[in-house]
């Protein structure tokens, strides 16, 4: 039987979410064995274990019939021309959010965009950088980096670095700051454009509903609460993105009413002292762990 070959980064910050999330979608794998080559022992599956730069490029060649990658390095290789232009993302994963972003040195004189006409720019993302400078009139001399771009102001290798920010913290460890967002990313699952071969195709469209059902129900929450009935309006409208919710009676009481709602946002906080101020008690929010919406 034919299998489907799924890339996925063999260490680094998508490996670990991006075998999660495909565990989560029903695989199971061995342990101990080929690091470079997982076979999943209940469905006709196959992981690569690769670099995540090579990822796009396996897909487009047909070693590959899917892969899981950041948006960047997708965006990268396209940008570099040839067969990646071929690719397409089928679903957004929903981790592994990072921004590129233009930095400076605090202490100098480069304040925004224009200041850097003419300028140094170290980068592990020669092309997106490129463009988006393009596209804003701003030249500038690209410094291709492979890893540590954070350090080249302070070698005085360049003027300013693009790179890819989740926290900042690393910025301000160098004596960075942010000046502009190039391009927001997440991890994202990519595959060939146009027909799938049939023999994998089934497969992967049921890896890709129980994927769409993972993010989904990562994302959402299940709440209780009980709610005095004249306040039940102004209670609804503070769930965040809740379907029509279930009502239903609490024994003993005719002034009050149970609530049940799927809530498709985050529940902050905030969200459920809102909540307490409109009188709603007993309030409980609820992970959900599957979902098929
Ligand atoms: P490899 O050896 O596989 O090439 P790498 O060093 O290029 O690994 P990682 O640092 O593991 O890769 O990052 C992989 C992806 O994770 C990035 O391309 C990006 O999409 C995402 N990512 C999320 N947050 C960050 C961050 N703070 N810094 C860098 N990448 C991040
Ligand atoms: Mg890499």
């Amino acid at each position: 039987m034919t299998r489907l070959r799924i890339a996925v980064q063999s260490k680094g910050r998508l490996s670990e979410g991006g075998m999660d999330l495909l565990k989560r979608c029903g695989l199971r794998f061995a342990y101990g064995r080929d690091k470079l080559h997982q076979r999943a022992e209940n469905m006709p599956v196959d992981l690569m274990l690769v670099r995540d730069d090579d990822i796009p490029n396996f897909v487009a060649s047909g070693a590959c019939d899917y892969g899981i990658v950041g948006e960047n390095v997708l965006r990268e290789e396209q940008l570099a021309g040839g067969r990646t232009a071929e690719l397409e993302i089928a679903l957004r994963l929903g981790f592994a959010t990072c921004r590129l972003k233009l930095a400076v040195p605090v202490e100098g004189e480069i304040r925004d965009l224009a200041d850097l006409q003419g300028k140094a720019i170290a980068t592990s993302y020669p092309g997106i950088t490129r463009a988006y400078l393009a596209t804003r009139g701003i030249d500038v001399e690209i410094v291709e980096m492979r890893g540590s771009v954070e350090v080249a102001p302070r070698l005085h290798i360049a003027d300013a670095i693009c790179d890819l920010v989740s926290s900042g913290a690393t910025l301000q460890a160098n004596g960075l700051k942010a000046i502009e967002t190039v391009f927001e990313s997440e991890a994202v699952l990519i595959r060939r454009k146009g027909v799938q071969a049939p023999e994998t195709d089934s497969i992967a469209r049921i890896l890709m509903r129980r994927a769409e059902g993972v993010i989904a129900s990562s994302q959402t929450k299940y709440i209780m609460l009980n709610a005095p009935k004249d306040r039940l309006d102004a209670i609804r409208a503070l769930l965040p993105g809740a379907d029509a919710p279930t009502i239903a009676q609490v024994a003993g009481r005719d002034d009050v009413v149970a609530l049940h709602a799927v809530c498709r946002e985050r529940v902050f906080w905030e969200t459920l002292e809102a909540l307490e101020k409109e009188g709603a008690r007993a309030i409980l929010v609820l992970p959900i762990e599957k979902m098929l919406a």
